[in-house]
């Protein structure tokens, strides 16, 4: 999406299977043109892309749940991988040049590529010269998840990782429901898929955009209850989506998705039966 302001642009780490134990599986994405011809898929495992998002306006750089970080540590095991750090690339960009990371959680599979390791086998900041933001409340909750069995599927924490931006002053804890970070970029505060969990609002004049986190990550969820294994409180998540989604549809508002398989991106709209769905832009 282009405004006047704004160049929204989404990113990929590709497709993946998460698996019942919470480990993530690279897919080949052509096992999604006939998914029902394939009986091992979503039977022990569930499909699903990581899509971080790059907003730039001119002028300042922001990244968007920077996703798995995978084939960002030195000796990592994963070669050839995309990474948000190849997916940058594509746009010119290095990790020097990005000036604020938005985590709307920490689930790993939002917030793992926010650091890396060095060949020094020492934890650095994927992005040297960025503020990173987090919730206050997602942090606290994360903290009393450590080495607990927790129920919900792929909700892993990495916060040996993190607690290296806190040591050095770059991770800003929002404690606010709403939290501007650039003129035209907010964060709202939704809870439900975690007491901390924020969606991006990105507004230039009359257009409106929408990074809606795990809140709703993926199309098909727009109109699919929270599910219990996924989202820790489901009537709150279930209030915070209605109200959002109302509200991007009066506005016209694209949406984004992290979790996407099929269609990652397009104009909310309403179709004869009642549903939400996405329209090309
Ligand atoms: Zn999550």
């Amino acid at each position: 999406m282009k405004t006047d302001k704004f160049t929204i642009e989404q990113l990929s780490e590709g497709f993946f299977e998460l698996f019942e134990d919470g480990t993530f599986k690279k897919m080949n994405p052509k096992r999604l043109s006939n998914p029902m011809d394939d009986p091992t898929l979503g039977r022990y495992s569930s499909a699903l892309g990581i899509d971080p998002l790059l907003i730039t306006n001119g002028d300042q750089n922001i990244v968007v749940d920077p996703g798995l970080g995978w084939g960002l540590d030195h000796k990592s095991r994963y070669d050839n991988t995309s990474n948000i750090i190849t997916n940058l690339n594509v746009f010119g960009l290095r990790p020097q040049d990005i000036h604020h990371v938005i985590l709307t959680h920490l689930h790993f599979d939002h917030a793992a590529g926010s650091t890396f390791v060095n060949d020094q086998f020492k934890t650095e900041a994927t992005f040297p010269n960025a503020m990173y933001y987090v919730h206050k409340e997602e942090w606290e909750y994360a903290l009393t998840q450590i080495e607990k069995n927790h129920d919900l599927i792929g909700a892993d924490y990495r916060m040996d990782e993190l607690y290296k931006l806190v040591a050095e002053n770059r991770l800003h804890f929002i404690e606010e429901d709403e939290f501007t970070v650039v003129q035209g970029v907010k964060l709202i505060k939704t809870g439900g898929h975690t007491p901390g969990h924020m969606i991006v609002k990105i507004t230039d004049e009359e257009k409106v955009a929408y990074f809606m986190g795990d809140l709703v990550p993926t199309e098909f969820h727009l109109n699919q209850p929270s599910h219990p294994q996924t989202v820790l409180d489901t009537a709150k998540a279930h209030q915070a989506k209605k109200l959002i989604l109302r509200k991007a549809y009066q506005e016209k508002a694209i949406m984004y998705f992290y979790h996407s398989l099929y269609k990652k991106t397009g104009q909310l709209a309403i179709d004869e039966k009642r549903r939400y769905v996405l329209k090309d832009e």
